[in-house]
């Protein structure tokens, strides 16, 4: 599944412009209150991480994954961060 496809769906051209989306913040500010799904623990910032694009912009909940910031590096094959940077990212 390519995310091209949700995204033309959604009318958008990019990730960057869905994560400014309403519907995006929604899923966010949910996301906040929770813990990491992988370790259990608050490890670091958390980040949704989509598990699949197919349902872009109407996700079930097993699409995405609550990760906080080492997990999900580790998600996607990243080294841990170094130092302690407070950079966005995802
Ligand atoms: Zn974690
Ligand atoms: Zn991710």
């Amino acid at each position: 599944m390519n995310v091209r496809v949700g995204l033309k769906r959604l009318g958008l051209k990019s990730l960057r412009e869905y994560y400014k989306t309403p519907h995006w913040a929604a899923l966010v500010r949910e996301m906040r209150k929770k813990r990491c799904d992988r370790c259990g623990r608050a490890c670091g910032r958390l980040a949704l991480h989509h598990k699949t694009y197919l349902r872009l912009g109407a996700e079930a909940p097993e699409d995405l994954e609550t990760l906080g910031d080492p997990c999900h590096r580790a998600e996607h094959g990243l080294p841990p961060r170094r130092g302690r940077g407070r950079k966005k990212g995802r």
